[in-house]
């Protein structure tokens, strides 16, 4: 852990310690989440654009790091300028950039892959050399659950467990690749939609039932997940990284377990104020915002 100087720190609850934004330049790379932290439905939030260009200008190592699973690099770094960032490529880290090399490390290259999800997700199947196969197919050679839009959920579900299912029977399961491992977000004040991680868990549990024994065939690239905290370490080349996030499950539960230090911020789903930490989860440190 690295000590930073903290704002205030209440000496009755152990509670994390407050930090301010600057001070955080202390870790070699930072990583950033996104939705939450940088942005919400509104547009940016206090500081964030401010802090982004902060770091490009004194050449900061940093990766803006989602869990978002449907757009490739391109995509990714247009939908952050349209919001005001200026985060380069190189920069940009989602679990969805981990597909194609998830598809070529799997033998998956010149196979059918089902892909539930819309068509901005098919793209990162493509780079990875497979082909996508959407609608009720009889069989394919691995599922990817990209995102919680663009196909029938009841529909598409039933049919990834009836393919999941005579997969075991067959004795040759297939794997189910699930790279936005969200369970809920926020849509708009008071308004809340489940995510592609919802649809993974009732997919496991379905398989739990009819096959107790069988391993989970669900394989998770996101948050709180290691290969996306794994890949940001492989190209920073340093586990002196601070995770930066509004989630605990996600975020700082990610950090934690991947042995990282990490930052609550206020601005995103989590209340400070209300968060007492009873959960167990605890960041290294708090902060209201990127000011
Ligand atoms: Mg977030």
């Amino acid at each position: 852990m690295i000590i930073l100087n903290t704002i205030e720190s209440d000496a009755m609850a152990p509670r994390p310690p407050k930090v301010h934004s600057s001070s955080l330049l202390r870790y070699k790379a930072l990583l950033i989440d996104a939705f939450g932290v940088l942005m919400d439905s509104k547009g940016d939030l206090p500081g964030a654009i401010a802090f982004i260009e902060l770091l490009n200008n004194s050449k900061h190592d940093y990766f803006v790091l989602s869990n978002s699973g449907i757009y490739n690099l391109e995509q990714s770094e247009a939908n952050l300028k349209k919001r005001g960032f200026p985060v380069p490529q190189a920069h940009i880290l989602s679990s969805g950039h981990l597909v194609p090399r998830w598809i070529r490390d799997n033998g998956l290259t010149g196979k059918q892959i089902l892909v539930l999800g819309p068509r901005s997700s098919f793209s990162l199947v493509e780079e990875g050399g497979a082909h996508v196969v959407t609608g009720l197919v009889d069989e394919v050679d691995a599922i990817i659950l990209s995102h919680q839009t663009g196909f029938d959920y009841v529909e598409g579900i039933d049919h990834a467990i009836s393919l999941v299912f005579r997969s075991i029977e067959r004795g040759k399961p297939l794997k189910v690749l699930v790279p936005n491992t969200d369970i809920i977000y926020p849509k708009m004040e008071g308004f809340y939609g489940i995510t592609a991680g919802s649809l993974a868990y009732l997919l496991e549990k379905a398989v739990s039932i009819r096959f107790p024994q069988a391993p989970s065939p669900v394989i998770y690239l996101g948050k709180p997940y290691a290969p996306l905290f794994e890949e940001a370490r492989r190209r920073t080349n340093t586990m002196e990284m601070v995770m930066i996030g509004d989630q605990l499950l996600t975020d700082i539960k990610g950090a934690n377990d991947f042995g990282i230090d990490s930052v609550l911020v206020g601005c995103g789903v989590t209340n400070l104020e209300h968060e007492d930490f009873s959960s167990g989860i605890l960041p290294t440190y708090v902060m209201d915002d990127l000011r």
